[in-house]
């Protein structure tokens, strides 16, 4: 399992659908005509808990030399991968503990549970930790990337269909907690104990583990402080109520199927219900486990009260949530409406330009909508434009003018670089 990394400070990750192929010397896929020769165990599910709730089955085995393609004819597996992928939340609930059953009788033969179990990105380390049992008629599971110390097994111990044999952990060639389940014949051949059209025609499995290939949330909270994917993955207890001490209000989204093209928006709505600041990204790649997180600086006191952010994706509204932005209401006066317009001149400078006395208090504040002052300047109060020489220096995009006594007024800068 592996992902790539994060693009900054508004970021978004991905289980890596597209890493580059991997050495390939194993034939692919067990042949059918032996199927019919050999008796084929069949699977109980081998991770503790409910099929997205507890675990999502990220990637499955790649059944593709040149491309990616899962027994589905989907793309949910990376080039080379050769078992499943149950993946946990995040790694608190690593920390609580969740159980990886034997998926059938047999014997203990490897134990490996002294490395370090907490990778969050996909280095060399292969399996990790993990655990071998031989089934009947040369049939092995192998249970990767486990929680270090966590298998209670003796090599040659037997072990029955779902005894607890460790517990989920991130050792190993692994970027999140996850159980990763291999199946294999007589040391030849990886199996996928799934059937599908484009991959086996009978299933190794007891129960039924659903295929999902379209979006989904797993998780979804506030911060008040500016995350990492590590900080994301760790899932820290979220935060409601919102005041000036807080430097930032952080809204962060896990979720899966979203596809090339996909456009994730984040829309932040003051108490008013005014639209204050969007977060547009455009997914670039097909991804079956990701993050978007986004920020603002915490809203000033004039603004107190429940704020809604809404999670988009193609304007398909998936979720809605608030937070509390508390604080005195009466410490600035209400926005003041300034008749103004802003362009830009020949020279490259941005005017500002208004009918009627600059209310501004004699200082001006220009502040981009990541809530980052980007200008500010003493303003004579008798004139009515004003030329400043930042343009050059922003992007076209919506900016806030504020005066001594807040927010006057949104205005658009649309700039010719
Ligand atoms: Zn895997």
């Amino acid at each position: 399992m592996c992902l790539n990394a994060p693009h900054g400070a508004q970021a978004i990750y991905f289980e890596c659908q597209n890493m580059k192929k991997i050495s390939f010397l194993l034939v692919f896929a067990f042949p059918f005509s032996l199927a019919a020769q050999v008796g084929v165990p069949q699977f109980s599910i081998p991770i503790q808990g409910a099929h997205l709730q507890d675990y999502y089955l990220v990637n499955y085995v790649d059944w593709s030399f040149d491309s990616i393609q899962d027994f589905k004819c989907g793309h949910k597996t990376y080039d080379g991968h050769q078992g499943t992928d149950f993946t946990l939340r995040n790694f608190a609930q690593m920390d609580a503990g969740v159980d990886v059953y034997a998926a059938n009788t047999g014997v203990v033969t490897y134990i490996l549970d002294t490395l370090f179990d907490r990778n969050k990105t996909a280095v060399a380390g292969g399996l990790g930790n993990y655990v071998a049992i031989r089934h009947f008629n040369g049939f092995y599971t192998y249970y990767g990337h486990l929680k270090k110390g966590s298998v209670a097994l003796q090599l040659s111990d037997t072990v029955t269909m779902g005894q607890k044999i460790a517990e989920v952990g991130s050792s190993g060639y692994s970027s999140d907690p996850h159980l990763h389940f291999e199946v294999w014949y007589d040391s030849l051949y990886y199996w996928d104990p799934f059937s599908g059209s484009c991959g086996n025609p009978q299933t190794l499995w007891l129960d039924t583990l659903a295929y999902v290939h379209e979006f989904g949330l797993i998780d979804h909270d506030f911060t008040d402080f500016i995350p990492t994917l590590d900080t994301l993955k760790e899932r820290l207890p979220g935060q409601e109520v919102f005041s000036s001490s807080d430097r930032v209000v952080t809204f962060w989204v896990q979720g899966y199927g979203v596809f090339p093209g996909d456009i994730s928006t984040v829309k932040w709505y003051d108490p008013q219900g005014d639209l204050w600041f969007q977060f547009d990204y455009a997914h670039p790649y097909e991804w079956w486990y990701y993050y978007v997180w986004t920020y603002i600086n915490t809203p000033p006191a004039d603004k107190a009260g429940i704020w809604t952010v809404a999670y988009l994706v193609n304007d398909d509204l998936k979720l809605v949530d608030s937070f509390e932005v508390a604080g005195a209401t009466a410490a600035f006066e209400p926005e003041t409406a300034l008749d103004a317009k802003a362009f830009q001149n020949s020279e490259g400078d941005l005017v500002l330009e208004w009918q009627q006395h600059f209310p501004l208090e004699d200082e001006l504040y220009i502040v981009d909508m990541m809530g980052t002052l980007v200008y500010h300047s003493p303003v004579p109060s008798n004139q009515q434009t004003l030329t400043l020489p930042i343009a050059q220096a922003l992007n076209s995009g919506l900016y806030v003018l504020y005066g001594k006594q807040g927010r006057v007024k949104p205005l658009r800068f649309v700039f010719v670089q």
